[in-house]
């Protein structure tokens, strides 16, 4: 039998939180597929691993740039999450 566990970050996570009220469709679809199952593959935990591993910007405009990419940083887009950390880390 498939065991499930939902993500770590999921009550306190700023895009069910605040972002998507008036899509309730696609949040259920998400959080089904993402939160409370297969979190490792969303984006947004890719990237919060990140900032929990100790990487941050390197100057404030960085940081503002990637703070409004990170708020609006679909679950299921791995490719943006993939060119956040590449200027987190390099
Ligand atoms: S969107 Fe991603 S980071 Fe946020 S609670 Fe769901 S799985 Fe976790």
């Amino acid at each position: 039998m498939a065991t499930s566990a939902k993500c770590p970050h999921f009550l306190k996570c700023p895009f069910f939180n605040n972002r998507m009220a008036a899509m309730p469709t696609v949040v259920e679809q998400l959080q089904r597929r993402y939160c409370n199952d297969d979190y490792r593959q969303c984006a947004r935990y890719l990237v919060n691993q990140k900032f929990i591993q100790g990487y941050s910007p390197r100057d404030e405009k960085e940081a503002s740039s990637l703070e409004r990419d990170f708020d609006i940083l679909f679950p299921n887009n791995i490719e943006k999450a993939e060119e956040i950390i590449h200027r987190l880390v390099k």
